[in-house]
């Protein structure tokens, strides 16, 4: 029995690609993991430079590539390897194995014991990262420079800070920062991401000048119409409260939630127009479905033939929408069956996306046309029956929770990122919204259809299926 001790994804690399250079079985190999993270990437440090040292002593600096190894299995174990799980590096080894000893597409198997739960340990790691994404809260310090800094402190419950930091450098590059975690800390000074050792909350500073200004900002965004205490409990846990200055407010906002919502729909216009007057208590798909064919809040009701809700699976990790239903739409009662339905079926198909996985809608969901004789010609909603009917849409959204989202067309991408989002300039970029961790805009099929020129035409194509092709690798 071979006793290996690591403590990071390189350590276990090496260690993994020399076992399997010796043809030492999974069952011979006992992998142990070391709480304190801080010393022994210190010694792994120290090991690799000792290791480069050697190699460019002997001239070999490249590592021994007699194994190869699929992409997918590198992504995969990348983010294993941050899991708190001690046994994490024996399943990535008996994994690894197992693909080099003839079962090459193992990871497409989801239902083998060990890629199962590989996945769930990237799930776990995934969301912990999201959650540090939302919930770090930097407070200002000055320095002995009078230069400006900020501290926040977070607890994550993986070894995800490598994986996390480099989105805080990007997002806050005009900062001098660092983040303390009780494993691992990292310090950005605008030019430079570091490394340290994990630190106690103690060491954060509690508060600051810009603590009100923040509470301001969310007391004001605060929607008491859509409060979900149990959901925003999962979404925000508890553990992260102490952190985030807001969280002192949520209590006193449950509390004053229902007259806040009375004072809305007596002060507001335009509310008792919208479709929420329609919503039904229970708002799940099927009940949203039957709802909206009673819904009245806008005139596009009179002249349509009926509404056309959302169709596909309620376990969809994609959904895309688009922006209202289309002449054969409206007849079939199904979004994307006409001629832009079939552009959207090929280009799903090219994606190497089932259509039948994917959950299709639209932002508007009763069909705005302008006749001319016989025929009726598709009329772009307006931003009032935009607003009239967003509520079907977010009731959708809140129903699925999908990975990603993707907008066809610039009335989808404004209704979820924006009124100043601009497909010509946006198209194609990954934005975190209320409604998914991705959220992605790109041309309406309809729009291409429309198209006159052919080569741009073939151009959005293209882009099209790149785009959806984005999609769906965010939303595995
Ligand atoms: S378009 Fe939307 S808001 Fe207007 S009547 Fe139809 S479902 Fe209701």
């Amino acid at each position: 029995m071979r006793f290996i001790h690591v403590a990071c994804f390189d350590d276990w690399r090496s260690e993994a690609r020399g076992l399997l250079s010796d043809q030492i079985p999974p069952t011979e190999v006992h992998w142990s993991a070391e709480d304190d993270q801080l010393g022994l990437f210190d010694q792994i440090q120290e090991k690799a430079a000792t290791e480069k040292e050697t190699e460019s002593r002997s001239g070999n600096t490249e590592p021994s590539t007699r194994f190869s190894v699929p992409t997918p299995f590198l992504d995969l174990a990348g983010h294993v390897a941050c899991h708190q799980d001690p046994a994490r590096w024996q399943l990535l080894y008996q994994t690894l194995w197992r693909i080099v000893h003839g079962e090459r597409r193992l990871l497409e198997i989801s239902t083998d014991d060990d890629v199962h739960l590989l996945q769930l340990m990237r799930k776990a790691v995934t969301r912990d990262v999201h959650k540090m994404k939302a919930f770090v809260r930097f407070r200002k310090i000055e320095t002995e420079a009078s230069a400006e800094t900020y501290i926040a402190w977070h607890r994550p419950d993986h070894f995800i800070m490598r994986l996390a930091a480099p989105f805080f450098s990007r997002r806050f590059k005009g900062m001098s920062w660092t983040i303390l975690t009780p494993h691992e800390s990292a310090h950005w000074n605008q030019q430079q991401l570091t490394y340290g050792p994990g630190l106690p909350a103690s060491e954060a500073p509690k508060s600051d000048a810009l603590e009100d200004l923040w509470k301001t900002y969310y007391a004001s965004i605060f929607n008491p119409a859509r409060i979900k205490v149990d959901m925003m409990k999962r979404e925000m846990p508890v553990r992260h409260w102490p952190t985030l200055p807001e969280a002192t407010l949520i209590d006193d906002l449950i509390r004053d939630a229902p007259s806040r919502v009375n004072e809305m729909i007596e002060n507001y216009e335009g509310f008792s127009k919208t479709a929420a007057h329609y919503l039904p208590i229970k708002q799940d798909l099927r009940s949203l479905q039957q709802a909206v064919s009673k819904c009245q809040a806008c005139h596009l009701c009179n002249d349509a033939t009926q509404a056309v809700f959302g169709v596909g699976p309620e376990n969809a990790r994609l959904v895309l929408v688009g922006e209202q239903p289309g002449d054969r739409e409206d007849i079939e009662g199904e979004p994307f069956v006409g001629p832009a339905g079939e552009l959207l079926n090929t280009s799903l198909h090219q994606a190497g996306i089932e259509r039948r996985e994917v959950y299709l809608t639209n932002v508007v969901k009763h069909f705005k046309f302008e006749r001319r004789g016989k025929r009726r010609l598709h009329k772009k909603p307006d931003s009032r029956e935009i607003y009239a009917c967003r509520p079907w849409l977010e009731s959708e959204l809140a129903a699925l929770r999908p990975k990603t989202v993707i907008c066809l067309g610039a009335t989808a991408a404004q209704a979820l990122l924006g009124r100043d989002f601009r497909l010509s300039q946006q198209r194609g970029r990954i934005r975190m919204t209320e409604w998914s961790q991705q959220t992605i805009a790109t041309w309406h099929p309809a729009a291409i259809l429309r198209m006159p020129d052919k080569n741009r035409k073939r151009e959005m194509v293209q882009q099209l299926i790149q785009d959806l092709k984005r999609g769906a690798e965010f939303s595995e």
